[in-house]
């Protein structure tokens, strides 16, 4: 995967490798500016290559893309009720059904080590398997807690959080704490 691309979209708190791919997936919907990097087949093709997901000349098929912005949409749920130390049962039924219909790649070294593959892959079918490859990989390392998405509504920006205690609850406490505490305060007035 191409971090240096992933890392330009993502900008701050950028979580560790492979993490970072399913933090800038989550991040291809900008809410703050309404935009949307994965417009269509052809926009997510670009994006997943550009990205080092998908190999150039990678395909992304209607029903693949469609079940790749599931993908995006389930992980955001699972985050997002994560943070209020909740358990999205309707999300993780969905992310159990996308693992089954798409099964993850391994590598196995020479010492006989087998590990996710993490390659770019020709095919969406081949990263949805990977990607939620790498869920559980993150989960295996105690990254995945870490991953969260803003508590601003109007920003929701995927951000790791690195901070000793994990108890980080805004993409930019100076931008979006301070907008959500201004606009309480106001409220109150
Ligand atoms: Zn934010």
């Amino acid at each position: 995967m191409d971090t240096a691309f992933l890392e330009e979209l993502i900008e701050y708190k950028v979580a560790p490798e492979p993490l970072i791919a399913i933090q800038g997936l989550l991040n291809t919907h900008d809410y703050e500016r309404d935009e949307e990097l994965l417009g269509d087949p052809a926009a997510a093709a670009d994006w997943l290559a550009g990205a080092g997901l998908l190999k150039k000349g990678g395909t992304v098929t209607e029903e693949e893309y469609r079940d790749l912005l599931w993908l995006r949409q389930t992980l955001r749920e699972i985050l997002e009720a994560q943070s209020h130390a909740d358990l999205d049962k309707e999300a993780v039924n969905a992310l159990r059904q996308l693992s089954d219909k798409y099964p993850a790649g391994y590598d196995v070294s020479e010492e006989g080590l087998v590990t996710l593959c993490l390659k770019p892959v020709d095919t969406t079918e081949e990263l949805i398997g990977q990607l939620v490859g790498i869920v559980g990989m993150a989960q295996d390392l105690d990254w995945w807690k870490r991953l969260k998405i803003c508590a601003a509504d109007d920003c929701r920006w995927a951000f790791y959080d690195s901070s000793k205690n994990r108890g980080g609850t805004w993409c930019r406490m100076e931008v979006c704490g301070n907008r959500t505490k201004n606009r309480r305060y106001r409220s109150k007035n």
